[in-house]
C-alpha cells in the first residue's frame, strides 16, 4: 500500500469513527444491559401494530419511556433473565436463534 493509499484508508476510518461519535452524541437515552436486552426481546416477541397496538415507540413530552408500561414489562423480563445469571451476550444470541426459527 502506498503512503497516499494508507492516508486515504485512515481518513475513511476517521470518517466512520466520527459517524459513531455522532450516533453516541445523538443518543437521547442511556443504554443499560437491561434496556439492550429489552429492545431485543421486544424486537423478537412483539407482533403488535405499532400505530395503535403497542406503545414501544410512543413518545410523550418528558415522560421517561423506559418507565412506561409498554417498555417496563420487557425491561422487567430482561432484568429477570440477567438476574438468573444469563449474560447479555448469551441472551442476545438466544434471541437471535429464536428469531431465526
Ligand atoms: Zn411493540
Amino acid at each position: 500500500m502506498t503512503k497516499t493509499e494508507e492516508i486515504k484508508a485512515l481518513k475513511e476510518k476517521i470518517k466512520l469513527l466520527e459517524g459513531d461519535i455522532k450516533a453516541v452524541e445523538n443518543r437521547k437515552e442511556e443504554m443499560t444491559p437491561e434496556r439492550e436486552l429489552a429492545i431485543a426481546l421486544h424486537g423478537a416477541l412483539c407482533h403488535c401494530n405499532h400505530t395503535d397496538g403497542c406503545g414501544w415507540y410512543w413518545v410523550e413530552g418528558n415522560i421517561d419511556m423506559w418507565e412506561h408500561s409498554s417498555r417496563r414489562s420487557y425491561v422487567d423480563a430482561a432484568q429477570k433473565i440477567l438476574n438468573d445469571g444469563i449474560s447479555l451476550g448469551t441472551a442476545l444470541r438466544m434471541i437471535t436463534h429464536i428469531k431465526d426459527l
